[in-house]
């Protein structure tokens, strides 16, 4: 297919969906398979006024071999399952949730590119009860989208600059940064354009409370690699427990590194990259799974990272994983799904 060969990123979509319903007293019913077609919604849906979705992300591979794969697909489902619970929205049984995928991925197997690309997959649930009262809905619609994707950043593997938000905050303790919904990217969209006029790629956060220590990316986990081999990243709690992140913990640590979650605040940062303290650092997640941070821009200055280079410990980690996930590499931790 002509179009699968540079697709970008979550511009196309294939021909199918998943869908399923949810109602008090009913629970999960009416699963179909069926033509990607637009949704009919009442406009006193809930998920229009009081934003109650959830959703996740994650991608289909094709690897060397021919076959086709997840990654860590039961992570997504539990992960859903726990955006869910914070919502106050209906829990789908992990096996429905995987059962959904897979024939979303079956039926769409023709648009799983080869070579670099994915099939990003994409499930969601939001509340289509006409009710304008402020509770949890009665009425929610399940359902997976796919898109065949290239690379995240233009720029490929190349390092990413990124922007510090000295305005805007991402999620307070007790909030739902730890929630995969679309009330937090709502939140973003104003300091992720931000660092798009100050010419970065993405935006990181700083905690609310502080506004000192590094939370993450608009749409990623960070990592920092220190002299002396150690990997820091920021600890769990007001952040999106991701994949990949938790992924490469155990990648890194394999390959011999210590990884330490703890907090390092933003001064941190700054001090250690210009004591040279500070090796390399980079982004990831399931979109651009390992993105080299090479240039940090800040409401008082900017700093570069490996002298804008891609370091070794990214590019061994970078390698490692998307050799996994592309059947290259040893799957040592049983992380592939075949479907
Ligand atoms: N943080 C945020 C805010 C994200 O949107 C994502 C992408 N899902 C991540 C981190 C990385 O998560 P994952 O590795 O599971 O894709």
């Amino acid at each position: 297919m002509q179009r699968l060969e540079n697709p970008g990123f979550g511009r196309i979509f294939t021909d199918h969906m998943v869908t399923v319903s949810w109602e008090a007293g009913k629970s999960w019913h009416d699963a179909s398979v069926r033509e990607r077609t637009p949704f009919q919604l009442d406009p006193a849906s809930a998920v229009l006024h009081y934003a109650q979705e959830i959703f996740e992300g994650m991608k289909a591979y094709r690897t060397e071999k021919g076959g086709i794969v997840l990654f860590r697909p039961e992570e997504n489902a539990r992960r859903f399952r726990s955006s869910a619970e914070r919502m106050a929205m209906p829990v789908m049984p992990e096996e429905m949730f995987l059962t959904a995928i897979e024939e979303l991925v079956r039926i769409d197997r023709d648009w799983i590119p080869s070579g670099e690309g994915s099939l990003y997959l994409r499930p969601f649930m939001f509340a289509d009860e006409a009710f304008l009262g402020v509770r949890p809905a009665t009425r929610y619609t399940f359902c997976v989208i796919a898109s065949p994707v290239g690379a995240y950043f233009k720029g490929g593997a190349k390092p990413i600059s990124v922007w510090v938000s000295d305005a805007y905050s991402r999620a307070a303790p007790g909030g739902t940064g730890a929630a995969k919904c679309g009330g937090n990217y709502a939140a973003s969209l104003i300091a992720q354009a931000q660092a798009a006029e100050k010419g970065c790629d993405q935006v990181v956060f700083l905690d609310a409370a502080e506004h000192r220590w590094v939370e993450e990316l608009g749409g990623m986990n960070i990592f920092f690699v220190m002299e002396d081999g150690t990997i820091v990243t920021p600890p769990l709690g007001t952040i999106l427990p991701g994949i990949t992140r938790a992924s490469l913990m155990i990648l890194a640590r394999d390959a011999g590194m210590r990884v330490e979650e703890k907090a390092y605040s933003f001064d941190q940062w700054q001090d250690d990259a210009a004591r040279g303290r500070l090796r390399e650092a980079f982004a990831c997640g399931t979109a651009a799974v390992v993105a080299p941070i090479g240039n940090v821009r800040h409401a008082h200055g900017e700093f570069s990272i490996a002298g804008g280079e891609v370091g070794p410990v990214t590019r061994k980690l970078r390698e490692t994983l998307v050799g996994i996930q592309k059947g290259s590499q040893a799957d040592a931790h049983g992380w592939l799904h075949v479907i």
